[in-house]
């Protein structure tokens, strides 16, 4: 049985101490074949390229602005991020998309024109999506805006066999939905194990655990019963656990389909 951690940022500082043993060793002891690097400001670019270099086959690079960095992108980011795009550590573009809790700092204009930017560059470099999508309280409206930003800008030409993801899914089955009707899989993480998420968990259910890929988003978002403490990709198999669980399904058949739709959206062998 093998897992990947779709969406970790262990060049966080909270693996300063630990990154190299965690990765070469506790990871896959754990069951882990690949966890995914989400390099979303531009001083994580390089930095995750190097954490490719030094593990190589086991950890992937996905570069992009998240939104709450959008005023970060400048003329020498956008100078610099095609060809790093193009780079063959790079297997997505991400995380983008749109957080409506952080307009004081990223106002939504400048979120929506980096987001445009962004689907054009995923568009031209065929790379698939990690989107971010997060909304403020239960005003669904940073949704309903990335999903009409899709349908303008992004022609969907990923060269993998999934064209992209909506990360740390949060949402109703409505939103669930729509992300399905474009080919999109759903991210899930701890959140789903978290006892006030019973509407997640619903629309999960009903979406399919052929639709899913798991992720921590690591070091944030720990499962219930390691909350509190630092998250790493060592939790994936608990997250498993309680998906499989609450679906109702075995324990490797949810590891099987969710390792291929991991490995068919980045492209791994
Ligand atoms: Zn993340």
């Amino acid at each position: 049985m093998h897992f990947i951690d779709s969406h970790a940022h262990l060049n966080d500082p909270a693996f300063d101490n630990d990154r190299d043993e965690l990765i070469a060793s506790r990871l896959p002891q754990a069951g882990l074949c690949a966890s995914i690097e989400i390099a979303c400001a531009p001083d994580e670019w390089q930095q995750a390229f190097s954490l490719v270099d030094k593990h190589p086959g086991f950890i992937g690079a996905v570069l992009g602005i998240h939104p709450e960095y959008a005023p970060k992108y400048g003329p020498d980011e956008a100078a610099q991020l095609p060809t790093l795009l193009q780079d063959k550590r790079t297997l997505a573009v991400g995380e983008i998309g749109l957080d409506y809790t952080c307009l004081e700092i990223a106002p939504k204009e400048v979120q929506h024109r980096v987001l445009e930017q962004m689907l054009t560059l995923a568009n031209q470099t065929q790379k698939p999506l990690v989107l971010h999508v997060r909304r403020d309280a239960e005003d669904y409206a940073a949704y309903d805006d990335t999903f009409s930003a899709l349908t303008h800008s992004w022609n969907n030409t990923s060269a993998t066999a999934s064209p992209g993801v909506l990360h740390c899914f949060c949402a109703r089955y409505e939103e669930a939905k729509k992300a399905l009707d474009k080919g999109l899989l759903l991210g899930i993480n701890g959140c789903f194990t978290y006892k006030k998420n019973e509407y997640i968990r619903e629309a999960v259910k009903k979406a399919g655990a052929d639709k899913i890929i798991l992720e921590t988003d690591c070091p944030y978002l720990s499962p219930q019963g390691k909350r509190g403490t630092r998250n790493d990709p060592s939790n994936i198999p608990l997250i498993a656990q309680f998906v499989a669980d609450y679906l109702n399904i075995p324990l490797e058949t949810l590891a099987d389909l969710t390792t291929q739709n991991a490995k068919k959206l980045y492209g791994l062998p």
